[in-house]
């Protein structure tokens, strides 16, 4: 089956209200002219207090705006109550999102997330109506002692545990690489290619073979307008999951470009 690309900006800790607006500006300039059966999937992932200023530019004008979601970084399991810090998925929809990125490698490392945390939000949010970009990913070491692939088994089946096969077909995850990330290291395409077949075949013993054939699975890590034709040139490689090149208009919409030219015959 052909699986929609998407491209998702991942901005992390980064542009306070008036950048993000502005950069959201320069993304909805550029998909105005083409139609959302041309254009990628598009998900942007602002700070949570930068989500109000970023649905604020968005309309349902025909101007482009309606084709780009919007996604929280994080979210707690519960819906509401004393955890201070904390977003519920209710709270996010009730901002606009439609999805919500879980288990990045930086709340794992900074955070202590664990894939109990990570499985709780993601039935949370699949609860709520949302759609989950789950992410995973093995560090250097583990690379080095050959655990990748079992590493990245252990995450996704703790990450899907309990989750019907009909949401896991609407789930997103993203292979991040943690070596790969923020570093300009970008992994082999062909490597990064045989890592998320290997993730599809993964969730084919778990949920069944519909859901791993509908699943979306991105590649993240120093994605750039140069890499990503190629990336997206691979049988299960479905898009890219983008922080540093993602804070820029003009580098996000060359990398959207650059997907259409290869991958959007959704
Ligand atoms: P990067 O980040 O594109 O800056 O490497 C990717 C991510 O962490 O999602």
């Amino acid at each position: 089956m052909s699986r929609k690309p998407i491209i998702a900006g991942n901005w992390k800790m980064n542009l306070c209200q008036s950048e993000a607006k502005s950069v959201f500006e320069g993304v909805k300039n550029f998909v105005k002219d083409y139609s959302a059966q041309e254009l990628p999937t598009i998900v942007i992932a602002p700070v949570f207090t930068s989500i109000a200023a970023v649905e604020s530019v968005k309309c349902d004008c025909g101007c482009g705006c309606n084709k780009i979601s919007i996604a929280g970084q994080n979210c707690h399991w519960e819906n509401s109550g004393a955890f201070t810090g904390e977003i519920s998925v209710e709270m996010l929809k009730d901002a606009g999102c439609d999805y919500v990125i879980i288990g990045h490698s930086e709340r794992r490392q900074y955070f202590s997330e664990t894939d109990e945390m990570i499985n709780k939000k993601a039935k949370a949010i699949l609860a709520g109506g949302l759609i989950p970009i789950i992410c995973c990913g093995e560090t250097l070491e583990q690379r080095e002692a050959g655990e990748t692939d079992a590493w990245i088994a252990g995450q996704i089946k703790a990450a899907l545990e309990g989750i019907s096969s009909e949401d896991v077909a609407k789930s997103v995850i993203a292979y991040e690489p943690i070596w790969a990330i923020g570093t300009g290291k970008t992994c082999d395409s062909d490597e990064a290619n045989r890592v998320i077949a290997m993730i599809r075949n993964v969730v084919s013993e778990v949920s069944g073979a519909e859901a791993a054939d509908s699943i979306r699975i991105l590649y993240g890590g120093s994605v750039k307008p140069a890499t990503i034709e190629e990336q997206m040139s691979k049988s299960d490689i479905d898009g890219a999951l983008i922080g540093g090149a993602s804070l820029k208009a003009d580098s996000l919409n060359e990398i959207i470009a650059n997907t259409m030219k290869v991958a959007c015959n959704a």
